[in-house]
């Protein structure tokens, strides 16, 4: 659960204007090419970017033939997470491919262009429903426009019935995960890591009988499986492995890592490789644990990735991973950034305002990244999160420590596509605070990146006995929370500026005003009108303004002025906020700590879901004039290799595919599952 996703960085604006030291050595290998085409597209909410890769260069022609079919490892995997996402997913993209390329009509006609629309947003959502509200898409074209066209690529009569019910039936399927309070959030969510006519109490019996409360090291249970109920009544796991569910897919996968594996660049990464080919062949979650340990130690490499069953977001109950990739490698200059925090993670440690049972004595291993993505897949694709925080099993953090990483030519690119969209003319409160964002947010947004990733997950302990998913659905929120909360304190700390993160003591003052203002205000933009906030990410940041709004305003801290009929943010007392973060932080820790499901519950349904009607209009109107879009991704790079004979000598990256256009070659070239 250790993903902050791009939402951070909706606002940026500064660049090459950060000032601290650390900082100018990473600044300068990523702007050249300043005519680098950033946006691939833009449709309904989303705005698709380009990401470059620098330095890919530098690396050896070994490197790059490892990096080449790692990426090949990846791509390999996308169907399993269309799949993982709904059932229907795959037989609907399929047939709605056809009709996009096969098209005979006017590509002008207002029901091809609706249809186009659609088909894009079901790319994006990799499947029927939106990757950030989880809602099912809705169709602009007419029914009978997709039953003509489904006929005219020769569809049989059952599977015509079933896809057109899929697109317009507003009821079925309509919800990919349901976290509503006191819903049955298995029969009630569409996804398929649950078979039909399971219940939210049968799945919690299956899997509290299986687990042992006693054991301290466990195994991530129902990682990577289907959950099914037999004709009997019996209910078991479809394990995702070669022989199990998703068998032609991870053949494919494992064949790319074999070929990788004799690229690696050293032992302990081909060991690496080899534990998780072994998990994908047994399905073995003991084998997945040793994989995570070997990958959690691993610091040496340059190269590196993801690969498997990781974040659990998608489930309901948080515990099957959705399948996903990313491949990289280490930015050295910038990650001397995040190897002085890690490097002073226990003074952080010892300093935090939580009660001292909570914290950790002896914070190990914590081992902090700057890295250049090669590659985004399966829940990291189109959609891509900003920083990378794993393994998630509590035991093994705790025991071997975890691997943070900050994929900083992602925050460039977002950060480039952000110059001059006119947000913070229209939502920030006055000219000084622009400058301040204009001048630090860059390097404090790339830093609460950092401090959330690299210590806050990693801080804290659970009390001995305390199961670590006592706060259910409220975990996630609680935990991204948690970790932002640290993050937030500790931007504010003359710890920083002594250790030489940053130059300026108001520096964090950029973060604070944009964190506020975006879990108060503009980050309601990408709600839907009559929706609550759903997502664990969103909720955690509303959860963190509208408290410390709430419990400044005796003294306050934070002010609502209304100009003009708009809406601003005024922050009053900076250090007293700063003092509200460390007190939530002291809460949110001791509910972590000691799993009290209740207070938890409390916090976030009373500050991180409803929305206020009227400033959700405002927001979104005001949003609506400036034509940002909420969402963003990103189309990968392409790699083709340059052969001799049967062996790699280089390998070329070029940018310029259109998303269209690779969505419909990963459909051709990486589809193996029926
Ligand atoms: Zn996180």
């Amino acid at each position: 659960m250790h993903n902050s996703d791009e939402m951070n960085h909706l606002s940026i604006l500064a660049a090459a204007t950060a000032a601290a030291s650390l900082w100018a050595c990473s600044q300068q290998q990523q702007t050249a090419e300043s005519d680098f085409d950033y946006t691939a597209d833009r449709f309904a909410d989303i705005e698709v970017l380009r990401y470059q890769v620098p330095d890919f260069d530098s690396l050896t022609v070994n490197q790059k033939a490892l990096v080449y079919y790692l990426t090949e490892a990846a791509l390999w995997g996308r169907d399993i997470m269309w799949d993982q996402n709904c059932a229907v997913n795959l037989p609907l993209r399929r047939a709605l491919e056809k009709i996009y390329t096969s098209y005979p009509g006017d590509k002008n006609d207002p029901d091809f262009k609706a249809f186009s629309k659609y088909m894009k947003q079901v790319w994006f959502g990799n499947g029927i429903h939106h990757h950030y509200s989880m809602d099912k898409f809705v169709p602009e074209f007419s029914q009978a426009f997709l039953e003509a066209e489904l006929d005219r690529i020769g569809t049989d009569a059952d599977t015509k019935a079933e896809l057109v019910r899929v697109v317009f039936d507003p009821e079925y399927l309509a919800k990919r995960v349901n976290q509503e309070d006191n819903a049955d959030l298995i029969a009630t969510s569409a996804c398929n890591l649950y078979g039909p006519g399971l219940t939210q109490a049968e799945v919690e019996a299956y899997y509290a009988a299986l687990k042992d409360t006693t054991d301290l090291t466990p195994v991530s249970y129902g990682l990577n499986s289907r959950l099914v109920k037999g004709a009997d009544g019996k209910v078991s796991e479809q394990v995702y492995k070669i022989g199990g569910l998703y068998s032609p897919a991870i053949e494919k996968i494992v064949e790319n890592l074999d070929k990788a594996k004799a690229y690696a660049e050293n032992d302990a990464q081909r060991h690496i490789i080899e534990k998780l080919v072994e998990f994908y062949t047994t399905g073995d979650l003991k084998t997945f644990d040793d994989y995570s340990i070997a990958w959690a130690e691993d610091t040496a490499s340059q190269v590196d990735f993801i690969n498997g069953f990781i974040e659990s977001y998608g489930d309901p109950l948080g515990m099957t991973g959705s399948w996903e990739s990313i491949v990289n490698f280490k930015n050295i200059p910038a990650s001397r950034r995040t190897e002085t925090l890690s490097a002073n993670a226990q003074w952080f440690e010892d300093h935090s305002p939580v009660d001292p049972s909570f914290r950790k004595d002896k914070v190990k291993g914590v081992s902090a990244k700057v890295i250049t993505a090669a590659i985004l897949a399966g829940d990291s694709y189109p959609a891509t999160p900003i920083g990378i925080n794993l393994p998630n099993a509590n035991w093994i953090r705790a025991a071997h420590g975890s691997k943070s990483v900050t994929l900083e030519n992602i925050t460039q690119a977002y950060d480039a596509a952000n110059h001059g969209n006119g947000f913070d003319e229209e939502f920030v409160i006055d000219e000084p605070t622009r400058q301040l964002m204009a001048d630090y947010l860059f390097i404090t947004d790339n830093l609460h990146t950092d401090l959330h990733e690299c210590l806050g997950h990693g801080s804290g302990r659970l009390l001995p006995g305390v199961d670590p998913d006592a706060l259910k659905a409220y975990g996630s929120t609680l935990e991204e929370a948690r970790a932002d909360l640290f993050a937030l304190y500790y931007l504010a700390d003359p710890k920083l500026l002594e250790i030489g993160l940053l130059d300026n003591p108001d520096a964090y003052k950029a973060e604070y005003y944009k964190y506020i203002l975006n879990g108060m205000m503009t980050q309601l933009n990408r709600i839907e009108p009559g929706k609550n906030v759903e997502e664990a990410h969103m909720r955690n940041r509303k959860l963190i303004a509208e408290w410390a709004y709430e419990h400044g305003k005796d003294a306050n801290v934070i002010e609502l002025v209304k100009r003009d009929g708009k809406t601003f943010v005024k922050i009053n007392d900076y250090e007293a906020l700063r003092g509200l973060f460390g007190q939530l932080l002291a809460e949110v820790q001791r509910i972590r700590s000691t799993g009290d499901f209740e207070a938890g519950r409390q916090l976030v349904e009373q500050y991180a879901v409803k929305v206020d009607p009227e400033l959700h209009k405002e927001v979104r109107e005001r949003y609506e004039a400036l034509d940002i879009a909420p969402y963003r991704g990103f189309v990968n790079p392409v790699y083709t290799p340059v052969m001799d004979g049967d062996s790699i000598v280089d390998v070329k990256v070029s940018y310029g595919e259109d998303y269209d256009a690779q969505m419909l070659r990963y459909s051709r070239d990486y589809s193996a599952l029926k």
